[in-house]
């Protein structure tokens, strides 16, 4: 397998002086052509931050980034957009599919930015979305669709273009777990077939079942990087009682219906309190 993303001491810093935060520190990292990576750390651990960085999206203060054998640093502003356009896919919470076109051509954007929108194309993004279960939902504006719908829709719009990388920020945290599992089980699927590179960022430990290497941050460094199959299962399933809590209350019913008291929450704490730390 060959390496398609490699970062060397990555480093982005808001802010200048006192008041600056060191987002991300460091960080090396990389990912091979068909090798789905589970990126996953407390709130504020640097996720974002990293995820902006690879994507081209945001400058590092230090450090270098290399994509496809190419480092994005030494681009210009246009080459940058350019090598994005065609190398990299992306989706993040927020789906931001375009609300006037359909799912259809909200997946054929990729390729009609390129200018390779011909009848394969379509005939791939079709395929696509019927691979992700929305055959029956091709003509469909976003606000027709449910939110699990919409980020199948931007699931396929991040591959639809063969890129290198693809990139997902919690793509599954407007999904219900069933489909939040379907989700992110045919992504993985696609990226191992297709030979991308991928890195999804989940506060959800159970999806990372399906990664083939787990990487933790806290605190804008690289905590742990976790390969064995059974320590990822271990992480994934520690997710399983991590979550449990939170989706059944813990308090009785009232006769009329209402809860007693507080639903618990998913705290950062929660996670990095089960997060083992190498330190
Ligand atoms: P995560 O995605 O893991 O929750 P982020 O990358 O969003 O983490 O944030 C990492 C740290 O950087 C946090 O302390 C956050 O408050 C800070 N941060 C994120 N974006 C900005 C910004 N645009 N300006 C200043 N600080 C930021
Ligand atoms: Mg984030």
């Amino acid at each position: 397998m060959t390496t398609a993303l490699e970062t060397r001491s990555v480093t982005k810093t808001y802010g200048i002086g006192s008041g600056s935060i060191k987002a991300v520190d460091q960080v090396s990292i990389h990912v091979r052509s068909g090798e789905f990576v589970g990126l996953v750390g407390p709130s504020g651990a640097g996720k974002t931050t990293l995820l902006a960085m690879l994507a081209g999206l945001l400058v590092p203060t230090e450090g270098s980034i290399v994509i496809d054998g190419q480092e994005i640093g030494k681009m210009s502003e246009a080459q940058r957009s350019r090598f994005r356009r065609e190398k990299i896919g992306f989706t993040f919470q927020a789906n931001n599919l375009v609300p006037f076109l359909s799912a259809l051509e909200n997946v054929e954007l990729m390729l009609r930015l390129n200018g390779k929108l011909d009848r394969a194309g379509r005939a791939r993004a079709k395929e696509l979305l019927v691979r992700l279960g929305l055959g029956g939902r091709l003509n469909n504006l976003p606000r027709q669709l449910s939110g699990g719908q919409q980020q199948r829709v931007a699931i396929a719009r991040a591959l639809i273009h063969s890129p290198a990388l693809v990139l997902a920020d919690e793509p599954t945290a407007s999904l219900d777990t069933e489909r939040a599992f379907q989700a992110v089980e045919t992504f993985s699927d696609l990226v191992h077939e297709q030979k991308r590179a991928g890195i999804m960022v989940t506060h959800d430990l159970r999806m990372c079942q399906y990664a083939d290497r787990v990487i933790q941050m806290q605190d804008g460094v690289v905590r742990r990087v976790i390969e064995d199959r059974q320590e990822i299962n271990a992480l994934a399933q520690a997710g399983k009682h991590e979550l449990a809590p939170a989706l059944v209350p813990a308090v009785e019913p009232r006769p009329n219906g209402r809860f007693r008291g507080q639903l618990p929450a998913m705290t950062p704490g929660t996670l990095a309190s089960i997060t083992p730390s190498t330190r």
